[in-house]
C-alpha cells in the first residue's frame, strides 16, 4: 500500500486500479477504481470532503469520472456529488439501488445528485480489466445498501458501508436499520468469498471482522432476550408509572446485556458507549418485531 495525501486526506493504492480515499477530518473513507476509460468513484460524503476527494483522485489519474456510485441513500455518505464531479457531471453516470433513488427523490434535496442508473444484485461494473461485483441482500443498515467486491493485490475486498466497520462496535442504536434484515445480510456475507472487508469509516481489515460482527449481533440478541426474560418483562414496581417502568427495565436489561459481551468484545472502539444502545435497539426488535 502506497499513500499520498494532504492534511485532511490520504489516498492509498490497493493495487489493480483500486484506491482508497480517506477523509481524515471526518473519519470517512470511500474507494475508487481507475479503469481503462475512467474513474468509478463511490460515496462523495459531503461538499467539503468531495473537494478533497477530487484532489485525491486527481493525484493518481487524469482520467475522467465515468461513474459515481452510492453505497446507500444516507445523506452523510451521498452528499457532495457536484463538488466531486464538477464540470464532468454531465458525462458521469450516478448509480444506486432503486430504493436509494426513491428515497433521494422523495427528499428532494439539492445537495445530493439524483441517481440516473439503477443497480441491483448481480450487477457488474466493468471498465477494461477492472471489475466490481455488486450485491444486494435486501434491507439491512438501510433498505438501499449495495455491497461491492473489488479485486485488489491483497485478494478480494468487500465493502459494506455502515454494515461492517472493522475495529469499531456497531453504531449506537443502529439508526434506520431493519434488524432482521441486518442479521440476514450478515449471514449472506458469511457465505461470500473475500479476504478483506471495509466499511465507510474503518478498514480494510481481515475477513474475520465480518464474522465477528455477526457473532457480536447474535450474542447481543441472545443476552438481551435473556436479560429481558430475567427482568420479568415490563411490570411496574409499586408507585411506578408506565414511563418510569419502561426506562428502569430498559436501562437494567440493556446494561446487563452489554456487560455480558465485554470479555469478548470490550476492546472494540465504541463498545462501552454503544453496546447498551445497540441492546436497546435489539430490545425494540424483540418487543415489536423490528
Ligand atoms: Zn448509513
Amino acid at each position: 500500500v502506497s499513500a499520498i495525501g494532504a492534511q485532511d486526506w490520504r489516498v492509498e493504492s490497493l493495487g489493480r486500479g483500486v484506491f482508497l480515499f480517506r477523509w481524515q477530518k471526518g473519519f470517512y473513507l470511500s474507494p475508487f477504481v481507475v479503469g481503462d476509460r475512467g474513474v468509478t468513484a463511490f460515496d462523495p460524503i459531503n461538499a467539503e470532503a468531495a473537494r478533497a476527494y477530487r484532489a485525491a483522485v486527481r493525484s493518481v489519474t487524469d482520467k475522467p469520472f465515468l461513474r459515481l456510485v452510492y453505497s446507500h441513500d444516507h445523506r452523510d455518505h451521498a452528499c457532495g456529488g457536484a463538488d466531486l464531479l464538477t464540470d464532468e457531471m454531465s458525462h458521469c453516470a450516478v448509480c444506486a439501488h432503486a430504493r436509494a433513488a426513491e428515497r433521494i427523490a422523495a427528499r428532494g434535496q439539492a445537495d445530493v445528485l439524483a441517481p440516473n442508473e439503477l443497480l441491483g444484485d448481480g450487477a457488474v461494473l466493468s471498465d477494461g480489466a477492472a471489475r466490481i461485483a455488486v450485491r444486494y441482500f435486501g434491507p439491512n443498515h438501510s433498505d438501499s445498501n449495495l455491497l461491492f467486491l473489488f479485486d485488489t493485490d491483497a485478494g478480494t475486498l468487500l465493502a459494506w458501508v455502515d454494515g461492517v466497520e472493522p475495529g469499531v462496535a456497531p453504531y449506537r442504536n443502529l439508526p434506520d436499520t431493519d434488524f432482521a434484515g441486518y442479521l440476514r445480510t450478515l449471514d449472506a456475507v458469511a457465505g461470500l468469498s473475500f479476504e478483506r472487508v471495509m466499511g465507510g469509516h474503518a478498514g480494510p481489515d481481515g475477513r474475520q471482522w465480518a464474522l465477528d460482527y455477526r457473532d457480536y449481533i447474535l450474542c447481543l440478541l441472545d443476552s438481551t432476550a435473556r436479560e429481558f426474560a430475567a427482568s420479568g418483562g415490563q411490570v411496574p414496581n409499586p408507585g411506578e408509572d408506565g414511563v418510569a417502568m419502561t426506562e428502569r427495565v430498559r436501562g437494567e436489561v440493556t446494561r446487563a446485556a452489554a456487560a455480558s459481551l465485554r470479555a469478548r468484545f470490550g476492546h472494540w472502539s465504541g463498545f462501552e458507549q454503544w453496546a447498551p444502545q445497540t441492546a436497546d435497539r435489539i430490545l425494540s426488535f424483540l418487543i415489536t418485531g423490528n
